[in-house]
């Protein structure tokens, strides 16, 4: 049974990076050749085969690589929605960011994603971002924002996105900044411990309780720059070589998913109520070592996930349960949408709620609409073409686009 559908790939074209953040969760600037081209858009012709509508491009910091241009025209191409998340650095000046934003724009870029916090700004001045961010909004890109909270941080981020909403003559809100004809969306979360975060005091950090429902972002693959092929977007999956399915010069993109689902990640975790699960198994195993998992505190899900499956003790022991339940051809019964914590937008269509995580869209929220039904209609498309009948559901959402569009 497949259990893990990715709707989304992402895509890390590059590790190059010249800022230094603190808080950096990639392993940044490694030296190795990074993939190529070619593989780039190879993977991305079978992502769209596979019915994945989104391509999330990031890094290092992918505007540093020319050829990532190339890779938004082959993605938006094929009908993909694309996203591009980046420090802003190259708008060094109004002129520079408003020619790259338009280069991107013709490229066929959906939405760029600028990463705005006081720990970025280590390296990027207030002026790069507002340049940056006014060009994008003047190319016609969808906008959004992340930013990285700590404690110590959080009140100046707070003033620092303030300031931005109104040198761009808007209204910070929170989930958005609110323009004159249009939004910004916002993703502001806490930031985690790994990467370079983990050097921060702990008092930096916000750590809490396992939330056992919490989800498992199990919705994007991902392809780092060196080729190896992630099952999830966890920044703890990047850096930890255990997670590392296979390599995608070597690979295809349909075998990676099939491993995946044949792994215990994709078995355990990926399935409906599958933190629930993991952590109630851990919990009544009746090991000191799990128990101390299980009572510790986290910053995030994947932290607990990546302690769980880089300590051997708690690795054999969900391994062996994996093997138990398998030889007994018990069901492990996956495959609803389980909940989580991140942003989401849905749709229903006839019978099927459709999820979309962190789907940012254009600016004003007609070309929104129309944008993300057009992705509703590629994604039932595609499931067509892998034999399912959707004819009621592609004509509701053919006649939501017509209403849409006069
Ligand atoms: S967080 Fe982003 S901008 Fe900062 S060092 Fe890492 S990749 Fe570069
Ligand atoms: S819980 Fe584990 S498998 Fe799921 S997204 Fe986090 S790191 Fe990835």
């Amino acid at each position: 049974m497949v259990n893990y559908k990715p709707k989304r790939m992402g895509l890390l074209v590059t590790d190059e990076c010249h800022n230094n953040c603190d808080h950096c969760g990639v392993i940044t600037n490694s030296g190795h050749p990074p993939i190529s081209l070619e593989t780039m858009n190879s993977y991305i012709s079978q992502a769209y085969e596979l019915g994945m509508i989104q391509l999330d491009i990031g890094g290092g910091e992918p505007s540093l690589r020319d050829e990532t241009l190339d890779v938004i025209r082959h993605a938006s191409s094929k009908g993909m929605h694309t996203v591009m998340t980046t420090n802003g650095s190259y708008a060094s000046n109004e002129e520079n960011a408003l020619k790259y934003a338009r280069e991107l724009k013709s490229a066929g870029l959906g939405t760029i994603r600028f990463s705005i916090d006081k720990d970025h700004m280590k390296s990027i001045s207030y002026e790069t971002y507002l340049n940056a961010v006014r060009g994008a909004l003047k190319s016609g890109l969808g906008v959004g924002i992340c930013s990285a909270y700590r404690f110590s941080t959080a009140l100046e981020n707070h003033i620092l996105l303030e300031k931005l909403a109104e040198d761009l003559s808007g209204k910070y809100k929170g989930k958005n900044i609110l323009l004159r004809n249009g939004k910004i969306d916002m993703e502001i979360g806490f930031i985690h411990n790994e990467g370079r975060a983990r050097e921060f005091d702990r008092e930096e950090l916000w750590w809490y309780k396992l939330h056992k429902k919490e989800g498992c972002r199990k919705n994007e693959i991902m392809i780092k720059s060196n080729g190896d092929i992630t099952p999830c977007c966890s920044f703890h999956a990047l850096a930890n070589n255990d997670y590392v399915i296979g390599n995608a010069n070597t690979m295809s993109l349909k075998t990676a998913i099939e491993r995946v689902n044949e792994s215990i990640i994709g078995s355990v975790l990926m399935g409906p109520r599958g933190t629930e699960r993991l952590v109630n198994f851990l919990e009544k195993s009746g090991n000191s070592e799990a128990q101390k998992m299980t009572d510790s505190e986290y910053t995030s899900f994947c932290e607990f996930c990546n302690t769980v499956f880089s300590t051997p003790t708690t690795k054999e022991l969900v391994v062996n349960e994996f093997n138990r339940l398998k030889d007994r051809k018990s069901t492990i019964v996956f495959g609803r949408e389980n909940s989580s914590t991140v942003s989401r937008i849905s749709v229903v269509v006839g019978d099927e709620r459709i999820e979309f995580l962190d789907f940012l869209g254009p600016v004003t929220s007609k070309d929104y609409s129309i944008a993300f039904h057009e992705h509703i209609l590629r994604y039932l498309e595609a499931k067509e073409r892998w034999g399912e009948n959707v004819s009621g559901r592609k004509e509701e959402v053919e006649k939501i686009l017509v209403a849409l569009s006069t």
